[in-house]
């Protein structure tokens, strides 16, 4: 089934004027205070869930609105392309990466528990894989989940966590198998944060993304009963394989979605901005660059549009993901540098989203997997069979 098919055209038009009304009200007017309180305020999930902009495609059984992956990424881009990346990317986690862990992983209890409340923005979802000494290589997990009688207890530590602060449940990554090599021994469990034992460490100061809590958090023999086991036991990391193409691709959308909004922008300040008596649009390397950097903007739109296909029709593999994160994440950066320079010293300053837009993309060839390790993954499917 291509669910494209079933998102219509003024379907389309529909939600993003409802988000558009919705940053003109909730979210512009105090964006940049969030940015300076490095947080923003928990209230806003629930907004967020009530104007039903948050795990658009869950099913209605479980409290969503039905839709498909198509509307959670015209989401994704509509709070992306004006410059709200701190939002767009903390929703991201929330609704394109938690959610479907639950939904296509959990248990019937786990998705009547938990998917409602995540729907209304009443559970905030975070998931917790990086450690310390385990970042691009998840051999390094040292958090343990130890069973006692017909309860599982957790002990370790994490760090970088997206959502930290707000979560009301964190998918826990943690060794089951103390002797199964390398990966293999890794579980996943859904703990809430309200568990005796469960601390949320600071709240990290960032280059970027400044208004989205990124936090340490730690488990001091966290409590929690086996029906919190996530998919099958010592089969952690294979389930988190099967979801890295989704999560992937949700940060390769929003990447052409900040080079979109960000040549927008340039467009518009280029046109205006005069110099030796003419605007800056006239300056035959503003017309070049501006050239090249749409042209590089429309290539990785096609590819990305390819990719929606590939995964609405259960068939992008993990490879051509890795691809569309590497080119979408590493042109992004590029552009909005390029976008940044043709500002002048006004790209510079706090007051012109380019500056926070340019802060913003740096994480993005970093988390969700580095360049380097996309690189590796596209490599070994070409050579190594
Ligand atoms: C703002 C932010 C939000 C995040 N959110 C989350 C979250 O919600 N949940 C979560 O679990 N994690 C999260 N992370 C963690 C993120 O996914 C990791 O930072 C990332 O995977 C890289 O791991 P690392 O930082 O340990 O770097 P390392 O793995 O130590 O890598 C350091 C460098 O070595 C390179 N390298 C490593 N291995 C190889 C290799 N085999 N070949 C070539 N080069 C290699 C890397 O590419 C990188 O350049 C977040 C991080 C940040 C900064």
């Amino acid at each position: 089934m291509n669910a494209i098919a079933e998102f219509s055209q003024e379907e389309r038009q529909v939600l993003s004027d409802m988000v558009r009304r919705f940053i003109e009200s909730e979210v512009a007017p105090h964006y940049e205070q969030w940015e300076r309180d490095e947080i923003m305020p928990r209230g806003i999930w629930n907004k967020l869930g009530e104007a039903g902009f948050l795990c658009a495609d869950i099913p209605v059984e479980y409290g969503g609105a039905g839709g498909n992956f198509d509307m959670c990424m015209l989401l994704n881009e509509e709070f992306i392309r004006p410059g709200y990346g701190s939002l767009g990317g903390n929703m991201g986690v929330h609704s394109d990466i938690v959610a479907p862990y639950i939904l296509n992983h959990g248990t019937e209890e786990q998705k009547q528990h938990y998917l409602p409340k995540m729907v209304s923005g009443d559970c905030v979802g975070a998931i917790a894989m990086t450690e310390p000494g385990a970042g691009s290589d998840l051999q390094g997990v040292r958090t343990t989940a130890k069973k006692d009688g017909d309860e599982w207890v957790i002990n370790g530590s994490k760090t970088f966590i997206t959502n930290g602060q707000h979560a009301g449940m964190v998918i826990t990554v943690a060794r089951t198998d103390p002797d199964a090599p390398g990966s293999r021994g890794l579980s996943l469990f859904l703990v809430d944060t309200d568990k005796p034992g469960f601390s949320r460490g600071r709240n990290l100061e960032k280059l970027g993304l400044h208004a989205a809590d990124t936090s340490e958090l730690f488990y001091e023999d966290v409590r929690v009963p086996e029906s919190a086991l996530l998919g099958e036991l010592n089969k952690g990391f294979i389930i988190l394989m099967t979801e890295l193409p989704r999560e992937r691709l949700s940060l390769a959308v929003g990447a052409v979605a900040a080079m979109q909004g960000a040549l927008g922008m340039t467009a518009d300040y280029v046109n205006e901005r005069q110099a030796f008596g003419a605007p800056l649009s006239k300056l035959q390397n503003t017309r070049f660059r501006m050239a090249d950097m749409q042209t590089e903007y429309r290539l990785n739109r096609a590819f990305i549009n390819e990719c929606m296909e590939l995964f609405n029709t259960g068939a992008l593999d993990a490879p051509t993901a890795s691809m569309a994160k590497l080119a979408t994440t590493e042109a992004q950066c590029r552009v909005v540098d390029g976008c940044l320079q043709l500002f002048g010293g006004y790209g510079y300053m706090k007051e012109y989203p380019i500056s926070r837009m340019y802060a913003d993309a740096r994480i993005q060839r970093i988390y969700g997997g580095t360049s380097e390790i996309m690189r590796e993954l596209v490599a070994r499917a070409v050579l190594d069979g």
